[in-house]
Protein backbone atom coordinates (compact mmCIF):
# COMPACT_ATOMS: atom_id res chain seq x y z
CA UNK A 1 0.00 0.00 0.00
CA UNK A 2 1.66 3.56 -1.29
CA UNK A 3 1.22 6.21 0.92
CA UNK A 4 -0.93 8.15 -1.52
CA UNK A 5 -3.05 4.91 -2.62
CA UNK A 6 -5.82 6.32 -0.74
CA UNK A 7 -6.14 9.46 -2.59
CA UNK A 8 -6.03 8.06 -5.67
CA UNK A 9 -9.45 8.61 -6.77
CA UNK A 10 -9.39 12.22 -5.92
CA UNK A 11 -6.24 12.49 -7.37
CA UNK A 12 -7.81 10.85 -11.15
CA UNK A 13 -10.45 13.36 -10.48
CA UNK A 14 -8.98 16.28 -10.10
CA UNK A 15 -6.09 15.28 -12.94
CA UNK A 16 -8.73 14.69 -15.33
CA UNK A 17 -9.52 18.57 -14.98
CA UNK A 18 -6.27 19.89 -15.56
CA UNK A 19 -6.28 17.51 -18.82
CA UNK A 20 -7.94 19.31 -21.28
CA UNK A 21 -7.28 22.92 -19.89
CA UNK A 22 -6.62 25.51 -17.11
CA UNK A 23 -7.26 23.98 -13.74
CA UNK A 24 -9.54 25.72 -11.76
CA UNK A 25 -7.87 24.44 -8.54
CA UNK A 26 -5.55 26.43 -7.59
CA UNK A 27 -4.80 28.75 -10.84
CA UNK A 28 -2.05 30.52 -11.22
CA UNK A 29 -2.49 34.63 -11.07
CA UNK A 30 0.19 35.38 -13.38
CA UNK A 31 -0.04 39.17 -12.31
CA UNK A 32 -2.26 41.51 -10.36
CA UNK A 33 -2.11 44.56 -12.01
CA UNK A 34 -5.19 46.32 -8.83
CA UNK A 35 -7.76 44.94 -6.90
CA UNK A 36 -9.80 44.18 -9.45
CA UNK A 37 -7.48 43.36 -12.22
CA UNK A 38 -4.77 40.81 -13.57
CA UNK A 39 -3.67 37.98 -15.78
CA UNK A 40 -4.14 34.44 -16.18
CA UNK A 41 -2.10 33.06 -18.70
CA UNK A 42 -2.39 35.37 -21.59
CA UNK A 43 -5.54 36.73 -20.87
CA UNK A 44 -6.13 39.70 -18.91
CA UNK A 45 -8.73 39.88 -16.56
CA UNK A 46 -11.54 41.27 -14.23
CA UNK A 47 -10.94 39.66 -10.50
CA UNK A 48 -14.45 38.90 -9.09
CA UNK A 49 -13.40 35.60 -7.30
CA UNK A 50 -11.27 37.01 -4.61
CA UNK A 51 -12.42 38.16 -1.08
CA UNK A 52 -11.53 41.74 -1.50
CA UNK A 53 -14.71 43.30 -0.35
CA UNK A 54 -13.81 46.76 0.21
CA UNK A 55 -10.99 46.45 -2.75
CA UNK A 56 -8.36 47.63 -0.06
CA UNK A 57 -5.10 45.25 -1.41
CA UNK A 58 -3.70 48.30 -3.04
CA UNK A 59 -4.72 51.34 -0.44
CA UNK A 60 -1.90 53.97 -0.62
CA UNK A 61 -2.25 54.22 2.94
CA UNK A 62 -1.85 50.73 3.73
CA UNK A 63 0.77 50.08 1.45
CA UNK A 64 3.01 53.09 2.73
CA UNK A 65 2.56 51.57 6.30
CA UNK A 66 3.03 48.22 5.82
CA UNK A 67 6.52 49.44 3.88
CA UNK A 68 7.23 51.66 6.62
CA UNK A 69 6.72 48.61 8.96
CA UNK A 70 8.63 46.05 7.13
CA UNK A 71 11.92 48.64 6.94
CA UNK A 72 11.61 48.82 10.37
CA UNK A 73 10.66 46.23 12.03
CA UNK A 74 11.98 43.61 9.03
CA UNK A 75 10.54 40.79 7.35
CA UNK A 76 9.02 38.43 9.50
CA UNK A 77 8.82 37.99 13.75
CA UNK A 78 10.24 34.70 13.97
CA UNK A 79 8.18 33.57 16.64
CA UNK A 80 4.87 32.84 17.92
CA UNK A 81 2.86 35.69 20.17
CA UNK A 82 3.77 33.45 23.47
CA UNK A 83 7.27 33.48 22.31
CA UNK A 84 9.23 36.51 21.25
CA UNK A 85 6.28 37.33 18.56
CA UNK A 86 4.37 39.68 20.40
CA UNK A 87 5.27 43.33 18.55
CA UNK A 88 4.46 46.41 19.67
CA UNK A 89 1.86 46.30 16.33
CA UNK A 90 0.62 43.50 17.25
CA UNK A 91 -0.42 44.61 20.76
CA UNK A 92 -1.93 48.03 19.25
CA UNK A 93 -3.79 46.18 16.87
CA UNK A 94 -5.39 44.30 19.60
CA UNK A 95 -5.89 47.49 21.27
CA UNK A 96 -7.89 49.03 17.94
CA UNK A 97 -9.79 45.83 17.73
CA UNK A 98 -11.48 45.87 20.97
CA UNK A 99 -11.81 49.78 21.21
CA UNK A 100 -13.82 49.25 17.40
CA UNK A 101 -15.92 46.78 18.34
CA UNK A 102 -16.15 48.35 22.10
CA UNK A 103 -15.31 45.17 23.49
CA UNK A 104 -12.92 44.65 26.74
CA UNK A 105 -10.87 41.87 24.71
CA UNK A 106 -9.09 40.97 21.40
CA UNK A 107 -6.50 38.42 20.18
CA UNK A 108 -4.59 38.47 17.08
CA UNK A 109 -3.94 35.39 15.22
CA UNK A 110 -1.95 33.97 12.34
CA UNK A 111 -4.92 33.48 10.20
CA UNK A 112 -8.46 33.34 10.13
CA UNK A 113 -8.44 29.52 10.12
CA UNK A 114 -5.70 29.92 13.45
CA UNK A 115 -8.61 32.18 15.32
CA UNK A 116 -11.24 29.23 14.70
CA UNK A 117 -8.67 26.75 15.47
CA UNK A 118 -7.53 28.36 18.39
CA UNK A 119 -10.36 30.09 19.89
CA UNK A 120 -12.91 27.09 19.39
CA UNK A 121 -10.43 24.41 20.30
CA UNK A 122 -9.76 25.68 23.66
CA UNK A 123 -13.60 25.79 24.28
CA UNK A 124 -14.99 22.70 22.60
CA UNK A 125 -13.30 20.17 25.21
CA UNK A 126 -13.99 16.72 25.06
CA UNK A 127 -17.16 17.72 27.78
CA UNK A 128 -18.52 20.70 25.92
CA UNK A 129 -21.25 20.31 23.69
CA UNK A 130 -20.93 22.47 19.85
CA UNK A 131 -24.39 23.64 18.06
CA UNK A 132 -22.85 24.14 15.06
CA UNK A 133 -24.73 25.35 11.38
CA UNK A 134 -24.67 22.79 8.98
CA UNK A 135 -22.77 25.03 6.71
CA UNK A 136 -20.11 26.06 8.96
CA UNK A 137 -16.08 26.51 7.37
CA UNK A 138 -13.88 23.35 7.59
CA UNK A 139 -12.11 25.89 10.11
CA UNK A 140 -14.88 25.35 12.73
CA UNK A 141 -15.24 21.95 11.75
CA UNK A 142 -11.69 21.21 12.30
CA UNK A 143 -11.65 23.17 15.75
CA UNK A 144 -13.91 21.24 17.22
CA UNK A 145 -12.14 18.36 16.03
CA UNK A 146 -9.17 18.77 17.49
CA UNK A 147 -11.05 20.20 20.92
CA UNK A 148 -12.64 16.51 20.96
CA UNK A 149 -16.33 17.77 21.57
CA UNK A 150 -19.47 16.26 21.10
CA UNK A 151 -20.76 17.89 17.81
CA UNK A 152 -24.86 18.22 16.74
CA UNK A 153 -25.54 20.20 13.30
CA UNK A 154 -28.40 21.97 13.12
CA UNK A 155 -29.96 22.62 9.25
CA UNK A 156 -28.51 25.34 7.56
CA UNK A 157 -30.24 28.50 8.75
CA UNK A 158 -32.90 26.94 10.48
CA UNK A 159 -33.23 28.07 14.07
CA UNK A 160 -36.12 26.21 14.78
CA UNK A 161 -34.20 23.17 14.10
CA UNK A 162 -31.26 24.41 16.89
CA UNK A 163 -34.32 24.75 19.35
CA UNK A 164 -35.05 21.55 18.81
CA UNK A 165 -31.75 20.15 19.46
CA UNK A 166 -31.50 22.22 22.79
CA UNK A 167 -34.42 21.24 24.31
CA UNK A 168 -33.28 17.49 23.66
CA UNK A 169 -29.96 18.74 25.57
CA UNK A 170 -31.64 19.52 28.13
CA UNK A 171 -29.24 21.29 31.28
CA UNK A 172 -26.83 20.99 29.17
CA UNK A 173 -27.99 23.51 26.72
CA UNK A 174 -26.76 26.06 29.18
CA UNK A 175 -23.36 25.27 28.48
CA UNK A 176 -23.21 24.50 25.19
CA UNK A 177 -21.16 26.25 21.85
CA UNK A 178 -23.67 27.57 19.50
CA UNK A 179 -21.60 28.66 16.50
CA UNK A 180 -23.00 30.17 13.31
CA UNK A 181 -21.41 32.54 10.83
CA UNK A 182 -22.17 35.95 9.35
CA UNK A 183 -22.30 35.69 5.63
CA UNK A 184 -22.15 31.95 4.89
CA UNK A 185 -18.97 32.12 1.82
CA UNK A 186 -20.36 29.56 -0.43
CA UNK A 187 -24.20 31.17 -0.70
CA UNK A 188 -24.08 34.40 0.48
CA UNK A 189 -26.84 34.26 2.91
CA UNK A 190 -26.90 35.16 6.31
CA UNK A 191 -27.72 33.60 10.07
CA UNK A 192 -31.17 34.27 11.64
CA UNK A 193 -29.10 35.63 14.14
CA UNK A 194 -32.09 37.82 16.18
CA UNK A 195 -33.97 34.79 15.85
CA UNK A 196 -30.98 32.38 17.42
CA UNK A 197 -30.52 34.95 19.98
CA UNK A 198 -33.86 34.72 21.23
CA UNK A 199 -33.08 31.15 21.41
CA UNK A 200 -30.10 31.49 23.56
CA UNK A 201 -31.94 33.88 25.74
CA UNK A 202 -34.52 31.48 26.73
CA UNK A 203 -32.31 28.23 26.84
CA UNK A 204 -28.85 29.48 27.86
CA UNK A 205 -25.62 28.63 25.79
CA UNK A 206 -22.78 31.01 24.21
CA UNK A 207 -22.27 31.86 21.09
CA UNK A 208 -19.71 32.35 18.97
CA UNK A 209 -19.94 33.86 15.43
CA UNK A 210 -17.60 33.90 12.76
CA UNK A 211 -17.83 37.67 10.75
CA UNK A 212 -15.19 36.61 8.24
CA UNK A 213 -16.83 37.67 5.04
CA UNK A 214 -19.35 40.31 7.22
CA UNK A 215 -16.75 42.26 8.68
CA UNK A 216 -16.36 45.64 7.14
CA UNK A 217 -19.12 44.46 4.93
CA UNK A 218 -22.24 44.85 7.41
CA UNK A 219 -23.37 47.38 9.85
CA UNK A 220 -23.24 51.21 10.71
CA UNK A 221 -19.54 51.07 11.42
CA UNK A 222 -18.50 48.03 9.36
CA UNK A 223 -18.42 45.56 12.56
CA UNK A 224 -20.51 42.91 10.81
CA UNK A 225 -24.07 41.34 10.85
CA UNK A 226 -24.59 41.30 14.70
CA UNK A 227 -24.51 45.24 14.34
CA UNK A 228 -26.21 45.26 11.62
CA UNK A 229 -29.12 43.25 13.50
CA UNK A 230 -28.39 44.79 17.02
CA UNK A 231 -27.84 41.87 18.59
CA UNK A 232 -24.08 42.27 19.45
CA UNK A 233 -24.60 42.18 23.18
CA UNK A 234 -25.57 38.54 23.05
CA UNK A 235 -22.85 37.37 21.06
CA UNK A 236 -20.35 36.59 22.99
CA UNK A 237 -17.22 35.93 20.90
CA UNK A 238 -16.96 37.51 17.26
CA UNK A 239 -14.16 35.92 14.79
CA UNK A 240 -12.74 37.70 12.25
CA UNK A 241 -10.03 37.15 9.31
CA UNK A 242 -7.28 39.91 8.25
CA UNK A 243 -8.03 38.33 4.68
CA UNK A 244 -10.93 39.26 3.31
CA UNK A 245 -12.00 42.94 4.26
CA UNK A 246 -8.92 44.25 5.56
CA UNK A 247 -6.41 42.84 2.81
CA UNK A 248 -4.02 41.21 4.23
CA UNK A 249 -3.24 38.08 6.21
CA UNK A 250 -4.16 36.98 9.93
CA UNK A 251 -6.72 36.44 12.32
CA UNK A 252 -9.05 38.20 15.53
CA UNK A 253 -11.24 37.08 18.23
CA UNK A 254 -13.23 40.22 20.21
CA UNK A 255 -14.71 39.04 23.56
CA UNK A 256 -17.16 40.44 25.60
CA UNK A 257 -15.71 38.93 28.62
CA UNK A 258 -12.12 39.86 30.10
CA UNK A 259 -11.87 36.25 30.36
CA UNK A 260 -11.17 35.91 26.88
CA UNK A 261 -7.64 36.31 27.53
CA UNK A 262 -6.88 33.39 29.40
CA UNK A 263 -6.63 31.90 25.49
CA UNK A 264 -3.27 33.22 25.04
CA UNK A 265 -2.15 30.09 27.89
CA UNK A 266 -4.77 27.75 27.00
CA UNK A 267 -4.98 27.57 23.08
CA UNK A 268 -2.46 25.52 21.06
CA UNK A 269 -2.94 27.59 17.99
CA UNK A 270 -2.29 30.36 19.87
CA UNK A 271 1.12 29.39 21.40
CA UNK A 272 2.83 27.02 18.99
CA UNK A 273 3.10 28.84 15.43
CA UNK A 274 4.70 32.46 14.33
CA UNK A 275 2.48 35.50 14.65
CA UNK A 276 1.59 37.92 11.54
CA UNK A 277 4.55 39.95 9.92
CA UNK A 278 4.85 43.03 10.83
CA UNK A 279 3.94 44.27 7.38
CA UNK A 280 0.54 42.92 7.64
CA UNK A 281 -0.08 43.68 11.00
CA UNK A 282 0.75 47.45 9.78
CA UNK A 283 -1.23 47.58 6.66
CA UNK A 284 -4.23 46.21 8.67
CA UNK A 285 -4.36 48.67 11.15
CA UNK A 286 -4.23 51.29 8.25
CA UNK A 287 -6.99 48.85 7.01
CA UNK A 288 -9.09 49.43 9.98
CA UNK A 289 -8.85 53.07 10.18
CA UNK A 290 -10.27 53.25 6.57
CA UNK A 291 -12.92 50.96 7.58
CA UNK A 292 -14.03 53.46 10.17
CA UNK A 293 -13.50 56.50 8.44
CA UNK A 294 -15.27 55.69 4.93
CA UNK A 295 -18.32 54.11 4.91
CA UNK A 296 -18.97 55.44 1.06
CA UNK A 297 -16.62 52.23 0.30
CA UNK A 298 -19.35 49.87 1.76
CA UNK A 299 -22.35 51.81 0.01
CA UNK A 300 -20.24 51.26 -3.38
CA UNK A 301 -19.61 47.43 -2.34
CA UNK A 302 -23.46 47.13 -1.84
CA UNK A 303 -24.09 49.28 -4.91
CA UNK A 304 -22.29 46.50 -7.39
CA UNK A 305 -23.55 43.51 -5.01
CA UNK A 306 -26.78 44.56 -6.27
CA UNK A 307 -26.01 45.19 -10.35
CA UNK A 308 -23.81 42.24 -10.44
CA UNK A 309 -26.52 40.08 -8.64
CA UNK A 310 -29.75 41.80 -10.33
CA UNK A 311 -28.07 41.48 -13.69
CA UNK A 312 -27.41 37.73 -13.27
CA UNK A 313 -31.18 37.07 -11.52
CA UNK A 314 -32.37 38.84 -14.76
CA UNK A 315 -30.47 36.68 -17.05
CA UNK A 316 -32.36 33.87 -16.16
CA UNK A 317 -29.17 32.07 -13.87
CA UNK A 318 -30.57 30.85 -10.59
CA UNK A 319 -28.18 33.10 -7.99
CA UNK A 320 -27.95 32.88 -4.47
CA UNK A 321 -31.18 34.13 -1.71
CA UNK A 322 -30.46 37.25 -2.14
CA UNK A 323 -28.19 40.03 -2.88
CA UNK A 324 -25.05 40.09 -1.06
CA UNK A 325 -20.94 40.59 -2.05
CA UNK A 326 -20.95 36.50 -2.39
CA UNK A 327 -22.89 35.89 -5.31
CA UNK A 328 -23.00 31.97 -6.39
CA UNK A 329 -24.55 30.61 -9.69
CA UNK A 330 -25.44 27.46 -9.91
CA UNK A 331 -23.99 25.75 -12.68
CA UNK A 332 -25.52 21.92 -13.31
CA UNK A 333 -22.43 19.23 -13.21
CA UNK A 334 -19.18 19.20 -12.09
CA UNK A 335 -17.97 18.70 -15.69
CA UNK A 336 -20.45 22.00 -16.42
CA UNK A 337 -19.08 23.89 -13.68
CA UNK A 338 -15.30 23.30 -15.02
CA UNK A 339 -16.51 24.21 -19.11
CA UNK A 340 -18.43 27.22 -17.41
CA UNK A 341 -15.54 28.56 -15.31
CA UNK A 342 -12.76 28.07 -18.51
CA UNK A 343 -15.48 30.13 -20.85
CA UNK A 344 -15.50 32.99 -18.41
CA UNK A 345 -11.67 33.11 -18.27
CA UNK A 346 -11.53 33.59 -21.97
CA UNK A 347 -14.60 36.55 -21.67
CA UNK A 348 -11.56 38.06 -19.23
CA UNK A 349 -13.65 36.98 -15.67
CA UNK A 350 -12.38 35.26 -13.43
CA UNK A 351 -14.22 33.83 -10.46
CA UNK A 352 -14.23 30.66 -8.38
CA UNK A 353 -14.82 27.12 -9.25
CA UNK A 354 -17.38 25.34 -6.28
CA UNK A 355 -17.54 21.81 -6.27
CA UNK A 356 -19.08 19.41 -3.84
CA UNK A 357 -18.24 18.59 -1.15
CA UNK A 358 -16.84 22.22 -0.78
CA UNK A 359 -20.55 23.78 -2.18
CA UNK A 360 -23.04 22.97 -0.24
CA UNK A 361 -26.70 20.07 -0.94
CA UNK A 362 -23.96 18.81 -3.97
CA UNK A 363 -23.84 21.75 -5.66
CA UNK A 364 -21.66 22.80 -8.26
CA UNK A 365 -21.65 26.83 -8.47
CA UNK A 366 -19.39 29.49 -9.70
CA UNK A 367 -18.80 31.71 -6.91
CA UNK A 368 -18.30 35.70 -7.72
CA UNK A 369 -17.10 37.70 -5.13
CA UNK A 370 -18.05 41.68 -5.48
CA UNK A 371 -15.93 44.46 -4.30
CA UNK A 372 -15.79 48.26 -4.30
CA UNK A 373 -13.26 48.54 -5.84
CA UNK A 374 -15.05 47.53 -9.39
CA UNK A 375 -16.29 49.77 -11.42
CA UNK A 376 -19.49 49.86 -12.85
CA UNK A 377 -18.25 49.01 -16.29
CA UNK A 378 -16.62 46.03 -15.13
CA UNK A 379 -19.46 45.23 -13.19
CA UNK A 380 -21.52 45.32 -16.56
CA UNK A 381 -18.09 43.16 -18.53
CA UNK A 382 -19.66 40.41 -15.77
CA UNK A 383 -22.74 40.77 -16.39
CA UNK A 384 -22.37 40.55 -20.60
CA UNK A 385 -19.88 37.45 -20.32
CA UNK A 386 -22.61 35.19 -18.11
CA UNK A 387 -24.94 36.52 -20.70
CA UNK A 388 -22.77 35.65 -23.51
CA UNK A 389 -22.37 32.13 -21.84
CA UNK A 390 -26.38 31.59 -20.93
CA UNK A 391 -27.16 30.64 -24.67
CA UNK A 392 -24.03 28.28 -24.86
CA UNK A 393 -23.63 24.64 -25.51
CA UNK A 394 -22.10 24.55 -22.26
CA UNK A 395 -25.48 24.69 -20.25
CA UNK A 396 -27.71 22.97 -22.90
CA UNK A 397 -28.77 19.95 -20.42
CA UNK A 398 -29.92 21.76 -17.35
CA UNK A 399 -31.13 24.76 -18.88
N1 LIG B 1 -13.98 31.48 8.42
C1 LIG B 1 -14.68 31.55 7.27
C2 LIG B 1 -16.17 31.60 7.32
C3 LIG B 1 -14.00 31.61 6.05
O1 LIG B 1 -14.69 31.68 4.90
C4 LIG B 1 -12.59 31.58 6.04
C5 LIG B 1 -11.78 31.67 4.76
N2 LIG B 1 -12.39 31.46 3.60
C6 LIG B 1 -11.92 31.48 7.26
C7 LIG B 1 -12.64 31.44 8.41
C8 LIG B 1 -10.41 31.40 7.29
O2 LIG B 1 -9.82 32.62 7.09
P1 LIG B 1 -8.29 32.76 6.62
O3 LIG B 1 -8.29 32.67 5.14
O4 LIG B 1 -7.86 34.06 7.15
O5 LIG B 1 -7.55 31.62 7.24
Amino acid sequence: MGLYDSFSRLAQEREAFQDDGLNPFGTCIDEVHCATQGRIGNRRVILAGTNNYLGLTFDPQAIAAAQAALVEQGTGTTGSRMANGSYGGHVALEQELAAFFERPSAIVFSTGYVANLGVISALATPKAVVLLDADCHASIYDACALGGAQIIRFRHNDAADLERRMVRLGEQAKHALIIVEGIYSMLGDVAPLQEIVEIKRRLGGYLLLDEAHSFGVMGATGRGLAQALDVEQDVDIILGTFSKSLAAIGGFAVGNDRGMEVLRYASRPYIFTASPSPSAIASVRSALQTIAQAPELREKLWQNAHRLYDGLAALGYQVGPHASPVVPVMIGTKEQGVRFWRALIEHGVYVNLVLPPAAPAGITLVRCSVSAAHSEQEIDVMVEAFAALRDSDILESVA
